[in-house]
């Protein structure tokens, strides 16, 4: 006998969405020339107009950033500092259920992760980053580190306020000021961000928030006023922006794409693996940079784990995001969901075998079923390109060190997984992957002390920790940034 789940929607009550936004500079919100709709890519119902910044907002933003680094930001103690941290990590907390609906809202994600993982993990970052603030000087970065003054930061769409909270708590807590600018298709929660900011009384100026698309953030990353740039985005802007500032004495982070190999040895635990290759790839319907995209089984327990993935993802409820019940939300646009079908298509063509459970997608919002290729080769395009959704190509392996250089093939190196029983494997494997970060019997787990930043077309420099303190200080070279 099978129970149906009954709905369980999340009120979007507690939600007020102003029928048009500015940027926020110098303290205040700011009314923007131009503007474009934001949605949510669930039902494709028109949440708002979002301001498309130009050249001079970015002027405004950055003179704002300047004055308040020079006139009070960089002559508050680092104790001082913290308090503001400390105070905006509360408020975030106080306003948790608020900041969980409009996230699933603007972005497609479900309720349940939002709400669970997103938010604390965004309050959990300036709890973090707040205990540093005073504590600078013993960071092992050498005596009393210096800022830079202003940072320009520009943020993805798939975890829009938690990126925010990577970039912002950082920056403030070693002193400097910010402008940055969210995604364009996710840019709500960033400006409901402002709001906290000015609730947290954070002098004017120390955050600004210019919104608009990707000539906006060229924008920012050319200006002459910005000492230090971090970026999240695709390997294509992160190399323009390695471009842009090659010639100028910018430092930069750069967290770029990845294609994260969770590797299953034949020793390793059935059940628990299947669900850690689940929350893997399927965890943010795949808009993950550091998702377990490529599955390397050992071929002795292929067949299993594979019969068992497909019962397992059967089992996925794919649908309304603010369902309390929704496993897998929508794909966060239009465009995306081409990339995805694009490179799904071309699986087929390369004769990989496509399988998805049955579901039922609505017509209207952007929807793709958890799939899985198998017979995926080194060679397809599916095993070497981020495909950004819920979509696994599924690669096998006979003894360990094939299975290590299939791992380690590919431009990329953010992240990887091993599954197996013995302690020993894991260090072996381990040590020999070639991926910033390293999971063992579990995937996708983050902490604000943990660095987190990749190898190769990854990217460059670490985020997060004390790793991430260093990138935003002088002479913090410990990040690995530029
Ligand atoms: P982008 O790299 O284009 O966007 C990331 C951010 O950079 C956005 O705020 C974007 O603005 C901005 N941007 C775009 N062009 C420039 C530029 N020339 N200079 C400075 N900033 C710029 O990623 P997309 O959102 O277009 O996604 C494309 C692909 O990138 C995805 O399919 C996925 O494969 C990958 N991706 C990887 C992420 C990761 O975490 N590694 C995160 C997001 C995407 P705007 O939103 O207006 O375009």
């Amino acid at each position: 006998m099978t129970f149906e789940y009954a709905p369980a929607p999340e009120s979007r009550a507690i939600v007020s969405i102003k029928p048009k936004y500015g940027h926020f500079i110098n303290g205040s919100f700011v009314s923007g020339k131009k503007h474009f709709p934001t949605i949510n890519p669930a039902t494709e119902e028109i949440l708002s107009h979002i301001a498309l910044g130009g050249t001079s907002d970015v002027d405004k933003a950055v003179a704002a950033a300047q004055k308040a680094y020079t006139k009070t930001w960089s002559k508050l103690s680092g104790k001082e500092r913290g308090k503001y941290l400390y105070r905006i990590a509360r408020i975030l907390q106080e306003r948790a259920r608020e900041f969980a609906v409009l996230e699933t809202l603007d972005n497609g994600k479900p309720i349940r992760e939002t709400r669970d993982i997103d938010i604390p993990l965004v309050a959990a970052h300036f709890f973090y980053h707040a205990g540093w603030a005073d504590k600078l000087d013993y960071a092992g970065l050498g005596h009393s580190p210096q800022a830079y003054g202003v940072a320009g930061q520009i943020i993805p769409w798939n975890f829009p306020l938690l990126m925010l909270a990577w970039k912002v708590a950082p920056a403030l807590a070693t002193g400097n000021t910010v402008v940055l600018k969210p995604a364009e298709t996710t840019s709500l929660t960033a400006l409901l961000f402002a709001e906290v900011c000015q609730q947290a009384e954070l002098p004017d100026g120390v955050v600004n928030i210019v919104t608009g698309d990707g000539s906006t953030g060229a924008a920012i990353v050319n200006h002459p006023g910005i000492h230090k740039i971090a970026f999240t985005g695709s390997t294509d802007v992160g190399k323009k922006i390695a471009r842009a500032i090659a010639s100028t004495d910018k430092k930069a982070t750069l967290e770029l794409g990845g294609k994260g190999a969770n590797i299953v040895f034949d020793d390793a635990p059935v059940d628990e693996t299947v669900e850690g290759i689940v929350n893997g790839i399927f965890f943010n319907q795949g808009h993950v940079c550091c998702a377990g995209s490529r599955l390397i089984l050992q071929e002795s327990i292929a067949e299993e784990i594979i019969e068992k993935l497909k019962v397992r993802m059967s089992k996925i409820r794919v649908g309304d995001p603010l369902d309390k019940n929704t496993d897998l939300g929508a794909i966060n646009s239009k465009e995306q969901l081409l990339k995805i079908k694009e490179l799904s298509a071309v699986g087929d063509a390369e004769g990989a075998d496509r399988w998805s459970p049955q579901c039922n997608l609505s017509d209207k919002g952007f929807w793709f079923a958890p799939t899985i290729f198998t017979g995926v080769t080194q060679a397809h395009r599916i095993a070497q390109e981020e495909i950004f959704g819920p979509v696994l190509s599924v690669l096998t392996f006979r003894t360990p060190q094939e299975g290590i250089d299939k791992a380690n093939n590919t431009p990329f190196g953010l992240s990887a997984g091993i599954w197996s029983e013995k302690g020993s494997r894991i260090f072996w494997a381990s040590q020999h992957l070639k991926a910033g970060v390293i999971w063992a019997n579990t995937f996708n787990k983050f902490d604000p002390a943990s660095p987190f930043g990749g190898y190769k077309e990854s990217g460059w420099g670490r985020e997060g920790g004390r790793h991430g303190l260093a990138a935003y200080l002088k002479n913090g070279k410990e990040s690995g940034a530029k």
